[in-house]
């Protein structure tokens, strides 16, 4: 397949349909982050397990994590439901580990570093239609 690259801004895409490869849903309505529900993972670090909560906004870096988290430590995520890990073979071009994916509807990911303070990510969009249009804003949708 053709790679395109499409920049967008920070905070303007919403992840609203995250699941694990198994289909179980990540997206967390208990737990709203900028007023949205965020993509919950189970978090394994230190022989410690902790949920940990992203901010369902593309670009957003922002997180709450029940474990403890520091600059380099390597976080291991997994679906709270099925335990299956999110790791994926592919490595961070920045720092070499594997990176983890978050599953989209359409067959699109979500691919992220799982190393704390790393902001290399890139979302992965097959039926470009479909989920560009899903997962922009409407009222923040740019004319193309
Ligand atoms: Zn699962
Ligand atoms: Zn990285």
């Amino acid at each position: 397949m053709e790679e395109i690259i499409i920049k967008v801004p920070e905070g303007k895409v919403l992840v609203s349909d995250a699941r694990c490869p198994n289909g179980h849903s990540l997206m967390n309505p208990q737990k709203l982050m900028s007023g949205k529900p965020a993509v919950t993972c189970e978090n394994r670090l230190r022989r410690k397990t902790g949920l940990i909560h992203f901010n369902p906004y593309y670009g957003i870096f922002e997180y709450e994590s029940e474990l403890i988290l520091k600059p380099g430590d390597i976080v291991d995520l997994s679906c709270p439901e099925c335990g299956v890990r999110l790791e994926v073979e592919e490595l961070c071009s920045v720092c070499h580990v594997n990176l983890f994916a978050l599953h989209l509807s359409n067959g699109g990911e979500v691919r992220a570093c799982p190393m704390v303070g790393c902001h290399n990510h890139k979302l992965i969009l097959v039926d470009l239609d479909a989920q560009f249009a899903a997962y922009y804003n409407d009222e923040r949708r740019p004319k193309m």
